[in-house]
């Protein structure tokens, strides 16, 4: 192969990895969302998704829900809406607004359909664009249509996704908590919760909600529990006084509530409460508010090969029929978010549906006491 070939591919390749460095990941991450007015959008996953820093939308379904006048031929897509005309040329690849054309190209074909910015298709036509980071969704208005605050329309759809208080049940619950996250493994779980359509229950580390606070709002918005696992899970730091325990716990609920608007009542001790959460640890939780939970089940998949996940499973059934057989009726497990615990985590609820538990998140409303010092405060 000749040099000027090579250069040629390795172009081509640069190129590609330019055009579209977002695409996939940022749709594996988490869903985002369009709202028009008071109204959410109803999109496909992966139809909204984010591409060089850009919300971008399929063109003709968006001016749909915009009620734009849409005139097809062979050659170009028009729409029009509020006296502006967006028109995209097939065969020039290029934008017109009113006719103009417009220099960056605004509407992009991936893998037949169109795109548009959200930002820009709704800018041109007179909408104002906001961003609702909390709800991951961007928000279209205009003044002439009557609409509520952007306050009270996240108040609203946090409300609407919020998960009913489950009803009491003779079954065993089982409850799955999830630690360490939120990271890349956190999305794994949520994808594989959400096919199964079960809730449960997340600490995160503040500085890691910090790094992946969209994760973080996924996880809140999918109708999972979060907990508060501390800001920076240094032992030496969590562990260094009664106040300094307290603070890591506050600030990271502070963070959260900034984050989702939820305020968490629970937290898990890093490592376990005892022995590190001292008395005076634990009497300023109830002070606060707080509850506290350990565990019943612990998996120990944090120190499992991925190959090995199986043992995952395993641990899992003999820790929990141990519990049953105990008569314990609220059986709490630990897990991981770990790339071995989402290879595990399908055959585990599989199992436990299958054994007919009831996997439930966190609920405050019917708190139980799970703690290792048996503090029944807590
Ligand atoms: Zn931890």
């Amino acid at each position: 192969m000749n040099s000027y070939r090579n250069m040629t591919i390795i172009l081509i390749f640069a190129m590609c990895i330019i055009l579209w460095p977002n695409q996939g990941h940022a749709t594996a991450e988490s869903n985002r969302f369009v709202a028009l007015h008071d109204r959410m959008l109803h999109f496909e996953k992966g139809e909204v998704q984010i591409v060089n820093g850009q919300m971008i939308v399929p063109f003709e379904k968006m001016a749909q829900y915009l009620y734009a006048d849409i005139v097809k031929t062979e050659d170009q897509i028009k729409i029009t809406k509020n006296g502006t005309t967006i028109s995209y040329d097939y065969n020039t690849k290029v934008t017109f607004v009113n006719e103009v054309i417009e220099e960056k190209n605004a509407i992009q074909m991936m893998n037949d359909v169109l795109y548009i910015p959200i930002r820009f298709l709704g800018e041109v036509t007179g909408f104002n664009v906001e961003y609702l980071s909390s709800i991951l969704t961007a928000r279209l208005t205009s003044e002439t249509y009557p609409h509520i605050s952007n306050q009270d329309f996240i108040n609203k759809v946090v409300k609407d996704r919020k998960p009913p208080v489950p009803a009491a049940s003779d079954k065993p619950i089982v409850y799955l908590t999830f630690d360490d996250g939120p990271n890349r493994y956190t999305s794994v779980h949520l994808q594989i919760l959400r096919e199964y359509k079960v809730k449960g229950t997340f600490f995160f580390i503040g500085e890691d909600v910090q790094r992946h606070p969209s994760i973080a709002s996924q996880t809140f918005l999918d109708g999972h529990y979060l907990g508060l696992h501390s800001m920076t899970h240094e032992k030496r730091k969590v562990y260094a006084n009664a106040t300094a325990f307290m603070k890591e716990m506050q600030t990271e609920n502070d963070l959260l509530k900034k984050l989702t608007g939820h305020t968490s009542t629970l937290v898990r001790a890093p490592y376990g409460s005892t022995p590190h959460v001292t008395s005076s640890m634990r009497e300023l939780l109830k002070r606060n508010g707080y509850k506290m939970w350990d565990w019943d089940v612990d998996t120990v998949d944090w120190k499992i090969k991925e190959e090995n996940f199986t043992q995952i499973v395993k641990n899992v059934q003999v820790g929990v029929e141990k519990a049953r057989l105990a008569k314990d009726k609220q059986i709490v497990v630990l897990l991981h978010d770990r790339p071995q615990t989402n290879k595990a985590l399908p055959q585990i609820i599989e199992w436990l549906k299958k054994q007919g538990y009831s996997i439930q998140p966190y609920s405050p409303e019917q708190h139980v006491s799970q703690n290792f010092w048996r503090d029944q405060g807590l």
